[in-house]
C-alpha cells in the first residue's frame, strides 16, 4: 500500500514501482526538506515521460523559490553538527543507503528503466552500479581521511567543508550523477540541495526516501524538484549557498558559471563532449570500434557525455572502418526495455529525440555519408532513433563540431599522425578521448598530446576512482576519486 504523510506520498522505490507498474501516473510531487517529506509552496506540476510509449508515468513538483529558500535554511542549519562528526560517522550513512541499494537493485534497475529507457541490465551495471561504487569509496575515504591539518612553517594548513552545496544534475544518469556529488559532499562534511533533471527524476526521489530511511540527520540532504530556470537559478543565486556542483551541458553551464559569479561562489562544472576515438594506422580496427561503439551508441543510447563519436582513421583504412562499423553497429537492436533483445532503449524524451534527428539531417544535408542508420526508426510509438555512422565527415560539419547527445557518431580520414591530433583537438570541448595502436608507447605518447580530461589507450577500462572531468568548454574542476572530494574542501591556513 502507497505510504502517505501529511497528504504527500513518499516516493520510495517500492511506492513509484507499484504505480508504474499499475500504469498509473506515480506521485513524485514531495519535497525532501529538513529531513520530512513535504508538499511544495507551488502548485504546479511537471509531467515524467515514459520514453517507450510516450505516456504520462508520473509527476514532480514544479518547485519555487520559496522552496529554495527552505531547504537552503535546513541545509545551513544542519551544517555545523553534520561538519563535527567524525568522516566514519559520515560515512557509515553512505555505506547504508549504497547497501540498500544493492539490496533492492532489481527494483532500482527498474525505475532506472522505465525512466531513462535502457534495458534492466544495462540499467544495473552503470545507473546504479556507478552509485553503489560511489557511496562504498566515498563512506571509505571519509573514515580514512585525516582531517587534522598540515603543519607548513608556523602554520597549520587545515581543510574544512565547504558549506552548503547545491548539486544540480542531468537525466543521462540521474542517479550516478547525484550520488557523486553528494557523496563527496558528505564526506567531506558539507551539507546539500539537490535539483535532479526534471525529465527523468524518479530514480533521484528513490534515493532521497533512502537516506530518510537509514535516518540521515534532517537537513543534510534536500531535494527540491523544479525547472532549472526557477529552482535552479534560485539556488545558483542564493546568498547561503557556498558551492554549486553542477553536472550538464555547457549552454547551462555558462549561465551558471554567470550568475554564481554575483555572489562569488565555488562553481564545479562537468559538460559536454564531443570526444575523438583515434585509430591509428597500426591499431586493430575491429578492436577499436567494438569498444568505441559500445561507448558511443551501446552507453545509455548515445546518451553519455563521453561518447566517443568522431572516429578518426587513416585515409587508406577509410573503407575497411566503414565496413566494421556498419557490421558491429547493425547488431545493436533498439527496443523498449522489457523487449526480449533490447540491447539499446529510446532516447529519453521526445525533444532528445527531435533534436537528433535534426543532427542527422544536417549531415544529409551537409554531405555526409551514411553508412548505416537514418531518420527511420522503423517503430510507430516511443522515442527511437536508430544508431546512425556517418562517413566521408569533415571536421567543420555541424554533425562533427556540436553535441548530439544520441546514437550518431561520424567517421572522420585524416592523412597523418600529426593531422589526427589537430583534428581531435580541433573541438571547443575537452572531455574524453581514446587512442588505438599495436605499439602502446605511441599510443601513449599521443594520449599526452589530447586536450581532455579523460584519455583511453587501447581500450583501458573506465575507472570510477580516477579523476573525472574536462578541458576547455568541458568543464571546471573534477569529479570522482580523491580528486572530487577535495572540490568539497576550503583551506585554512592557521598561524601559531
Ligand atoms: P541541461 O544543461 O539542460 O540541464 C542540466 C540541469 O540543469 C537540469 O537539472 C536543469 O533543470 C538544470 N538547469 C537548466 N537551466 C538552468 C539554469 N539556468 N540554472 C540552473 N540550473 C539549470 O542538461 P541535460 O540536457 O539535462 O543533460 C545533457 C547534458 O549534460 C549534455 O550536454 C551532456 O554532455 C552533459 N553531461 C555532462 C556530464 C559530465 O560529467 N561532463 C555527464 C552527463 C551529462
Amino acid at each position: 500500500m502507497t505510504r502517505t504523510i501529511n497528504t504527500v506520498t513518499v516516493p520510495t522505490a517500492a511506492n513509484l514501482l507499484a504505480a508504474l507498474r499499475a500504469d498509473e501516473v506515480a506521485d513524485a510531487t514531495a519535497l525532501y526538506i529538513d529531513g520530512q517529506w513535504t508538499a511544495s509552496d507551488s502548485d504546479a506540476r511537471i509531467e515524467v515521460y515514459s520514453p517507450a510509449t510516450e505516456q504520462v508515468i508520473a509527476q514532480v513538483a514544479d518547485g519555487s523559490a520559496a522552496d529554495v529558500d527552505r531547504a537552503v535554511a535546513a541545509a545551513r542549519a544542519a551544517l555545523p553538527a553534520w561538519s563535527a562528526l567524525s568522516g566514519a560517522e559520515r560515512g557509515a550513512y553512505l555505506k547504508q543507503v549504497g547497501d540498500l541499494i544493492a539490496a533492492r537493485l532489481d527494483d532500482f534497475a527498474e525505475i532506472a528503466s522505465r525512466d531513462v529507457g535502457a534495458p534492466p541490465e544495462a540499467s544495473k551495471l552503470v545507473q546504479l552500479g556507478l552509485p553503489m561504487f560511489n557511496f562504498g569509496y566515498y563512506a571509505d575515504l571519509a573514515a580514512s581521511y585525516d582531517f587534522s591539518g598540515e603543519q607548513v612553517g608556523n602554520s597549520l594548513v587545515v581543510k574544512e567543508p565547504i558549506g552548503v552545496v547545491a548539486c544540480i544534475t542531468p537525466w543521462n544518469f540521474p542517479a550516478h550523477q547525484v550520488a557523486l556529488k553528494v557523496a563527496a559532499a558528505f564526506a567531506a562534511g558539507c551539507t546539500v540541495v539537490v535539483k535532479p533533471s526534471e525529465v527523468a527524476p524518479l530514480l533521484v526521489n528513490a534515493i532521497a526516501a533512502l537516506f530518510d530511511e537509514v535516518g540521515l540527520p534532517a537537513g543534510v540532504f534536500n531535494l527540491v524538484s523544479g525547472v532549472g530556470t526557477t529552482v535552479g537559478e534560485a539556488l545558483v543565486a542564493h546568498p547561503d549557498v557556498d558551492m554549486v556542483s553542477f553536472t550538464g551541458s555547457t549552454r547551462t553551464g555558462k549561465r551558471i558559471a554567470a550568475v554564481a559569479a554575483e555572489s562569488v561562489k565555488r562553481v564545479a562544472l562537468e559538460l559536454g563532449g564531443k570526444s575523438a576515438n583515434v585509430v591509428l594506422d597500426d591499431a586493430d580496427m575491429e578492436a577499436a570500434l567494438k569498444v568505441g561503439m559500445e561507448n558511443s551508441i551501446g552507453l545509455n543510447c548515445g546518451q553519455a557525455c563521453t561518447a566517443l563519436t568522431r572516429i578518426l582513421v587513416p585515409t587508406e583504412r577509410l573503407a575497411e572502418a566503414e565496413a566494421v562499423a556498419r557490421r558491429i553497429v547493425e547488431t545493436y537492436s533498439i527496443g523498449a526495455w522489457d523487449e526480449e533483445g533490447t540491447v539499446i532503449g529510446p532516447l529519453v524524451s521526445k525533444i532528445q529525440h527531435d533534436k537528433v534527428l535534426g543532427y542527422i539531417q544536417a549531415g544529409i544535408d551537409e554531405g555526409a555519408k551514411i553508412i548505416t542508420g537514418g531518420l527511420d526508426s522503423g517503430r510507430t510509438s516511443g522515442y527511437y532513433v536508430k544508431p546512425t555512422v556517418f562517413s566521408e565527415v569533415n571536421n567543420e560539419m555541424t554533425i562533427a563540431r556540436e553535441e548530439i547527445f544520441g546514437p550518431v557518431v561520424c567517421i572522420l580520414p585524416y592523412s597523418d599522425e600529426a593531422e589526427a591530433v589537430r583534428i581531435a583537438n580541433d573541438t571547443v570541448y575537452g572531455l574524453a578521448a581514446a587512442v588505438w595502436s599495436g605499439d602502446k608507447d605511441r599510443a601513449l605518447r599521443v594520449a599526452r598530446q589530447l586536450r581532455a580530461g579523460q584519455v583511453q589507450v587501447n581500450g583501458g577500462a573506465f575507472n570510477p576512482a580516477a579523476p573525472f572531468g574536462g578541458y576547455k568548454q568541458s568543464g571546471l574542476g573534477r569529479e570522482a576519486g580523491a580528486a572530487g572530494f577535495e572540490e568539497f574542501l576550503e583551506t585554512k591556513a592557521i598561524q601559531l
